[in-house]
């Protein structure tokens, strides 16, 4: 497992033990399942500009790529 995702409705990065233990998106407001994420890695793979290590909990959108 990665040690990083990235969640498809808030577009917040997390750490990847964190979201499966909450069984989804750990932020307070976000009613993600645990299938809605991303390997960081992927997100990278789309914004190459995005750190290697995400700043946990922070907004880093994927506009344009996604239709969420
Ligand atoms: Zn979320």
């Amino acid at each position: 497992m990665e040690r990083f995702c990235w969640c498809k409705h808030c577009e917040r990065a997390w750490i990847t033990v964190e979201w499966v233990a909450h069984n989804g998106c750990p932020a307070a407001r976000c009613n993600a399942y645990v299938a809605d994420r991303l390997k960081w890695s992927d997100v990278l793979a789309l914004v190459p500009t995005y750190p290697k290590i995400p700043n946990l909990g922070r907004k880093y959108p994927l506009i344009g790529s996604w239709g969420f």
